[in-house]
């Protein structure tokens, strides 16, 4: 009974005796766990330091001016008006207490029954955090804003320039990482350069911009087949974007990236899509946790030692996938999240007998421009225009709610005819000239 009036209900009128489930962090985990709990007879409360839940795949997209943040990003307290029982709650997390079940966020805390850890990653600089002024990583609306700014005033200012090696400077881009997000910041940046810049400005020719991709493997995509690496890397040539192997970056500064011991190239603009790092929740506990910070869980993601608290996604190292780790994936998050909160209902309701987390990979796919992407199913591998139409479909069918997805269907539609980009804007800190 109490779960059917469950829609009829405001937060106050939820039973204080259901219990308490508190979730950290609105990204696709977190989501995923809140969709499937919220129809128990459970208190929920999900907290975020930030007021929306970000589609981190088309980050790159507003880094690169195809779309706009409000395109990708979806306000976290609309997407639970309807459901009585979930509080939203903006705030950091910044302490746990596992034995009197408190979470705190800075000068607030709160009591649970269950807590589900689902913050995420960030990037790491592999402990040369002194780069990361001059090296820009890609992880949060910020980020992606002011790289853009970043870009766009690379040539603004090689335009109003007169010193010839500055300008060469200026309209050199460095993507340290060729993982997905590394090539489709190259792939991006390139034709925002040949074709969204075209015919714009009066002293430079924003097309003669090199674009370089450092990876310190031997092949970019790493995770995926090597033919599919290989397309990838031929539709980026094509661009024009330069791709250098075997490349360990050794020092970056304001005006240079120093590659391995001999070659250094001036820039202005080097963009960090190397590696990433688990967000603290693992200090929050004191749990044991891996080289990359993700907290240790067992088969059904709970943090050992610390009763009734799971972690989930990128801030979880699971071996959730055959006995190998869970790789840092949106799909994988969500399955994480919906595997916890089928956890906490067997456990609610008395029932035994869930099964570990097993990860099911569907496949990954990267786009390279606006005409180009690799596809890998397993059985299936595609590459070229057919998987850039796939990816399109993925992505747009993934992103949360119909204004969004239309939004940004429209946006792709019209730069793919146009070959123009609408969000050219230099907006945020420092946007004046
Ligand atoms: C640029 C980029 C491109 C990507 N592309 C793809 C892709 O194409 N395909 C794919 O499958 N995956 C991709 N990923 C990876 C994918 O986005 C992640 O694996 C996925 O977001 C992990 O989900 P999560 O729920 O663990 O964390 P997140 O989605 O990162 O969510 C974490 C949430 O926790 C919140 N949070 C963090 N710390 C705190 C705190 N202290 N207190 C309160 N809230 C907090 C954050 O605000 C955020 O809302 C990409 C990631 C990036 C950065």
């Amino acid at each position: 009974l109490e779960s059917n009036i469950l829609f009829d209900r405001k937060y106050d009128d939820v039973p204080d005796h259901w219990p308490h489930v508190v979730v950290v962090g609105a990204g696709f985990g977190g989501l995923s766990c809140v969709n499937r709990l919220k129809n128990l007879p459970v208190r929920i409360t999900l907290i975020d330091r930030h007021n929306y839940h970000l589609f981190q795949p088309l980050l790159y997209q507003i880094a690169t001016a195809g779309l706009s943040p409000a395109d990708v990003a979806t306000p976290i307290r609309g997407l639970f008006r309807k459901d009585g029982n979930v509080r939203v709650v903006l705030g950091e997390v910044d302490a746990i207490d596992s034995k009197s079940k408190t979470v705190t966020f800075g000068q607030n805390s709160m009591d649970y029954d269950h807590l589900v850890l689902a913050t995420g990653a960030s990037h790491s600089y592999f402990g040369k955090d002194e780069w990361a002024p001059f090296a820009p990583g890609l992880k949060t609306i910020e980020d992606g804003v002011s790289v853009r700014a970043h870009v766009l005033r690379a040539f603004e200012k090689a335009e109003s320039s007169s010193d010839p090696s500055r300008i060469e400077r200026l309209l050199t881009f460095v993507i340290v990482g060729a993982g997905p997000t590394g090539v489709e910041l190259a792939g991006a940046i390139a034709e925002l350069a040949r074709h969204g810049l075209k015919d714009e400005f009066s002293q430079i020719d924003p097309a003669r911009a090199r674009i370089l991709l450092v990876q310190s493997g031997d092949r970019i995509l790493p995770a995926f087949p090597k033919e599919l690496s290989a397309h990838a890397a031929q539709s980026l040539e094509d661009l024009g974007v330069e791709i250098r192997l075997g490349s360990r970056v050794t020092n970056i500064a304001a005006d240079h990236v120093e590659i391995g011991k001999e070659s250094q190239i001036a820039t202005e603009t080097v963009l960090w899509a190397a590696g990433v790092v688990a967000s603290p929740a693992g200090r929050w506990l004191d749990a044991e946790t891996d080289r990359a910070g993700r907290v240790q869980v067992d088969d059904h993601l709970r943090v050992t030692g610390h009763e009734n608290v799971f972690a989930i996604g990128d801030t979880a190292g699971s071996n959730g996938w055959k006995g190998n780790p869970v790789p840092g994936l949106a799909p994988a998050a969500k399955q994480a999240g919906n595997h916890v909160a089928k956890s906490i209902e067997n456990q609610l309701l008395g029932k035994a007998g869930l099964e570990p987390f097993a990860y099911q990979h569907q496949g990954s796919l990267a786009t390279i421009g606006r005409k180009s992407a690799v596809a890998d199913f397993g059985f299936i591998k595609l590459h070229g225009a057919i998987a850039w139409w796939l990816w399109g479909a993925v992505h747009v069918g993934f992103l949360s709610g119909t204004r969004n997805r239309i939004a940004v269907l429209v946006n792709w539609i019209w730069s793919y005819f146009t070959l123009q980009l609408g969000i050219r804007l230099i907006t945020g800190k420092d946007s004046g000239a």
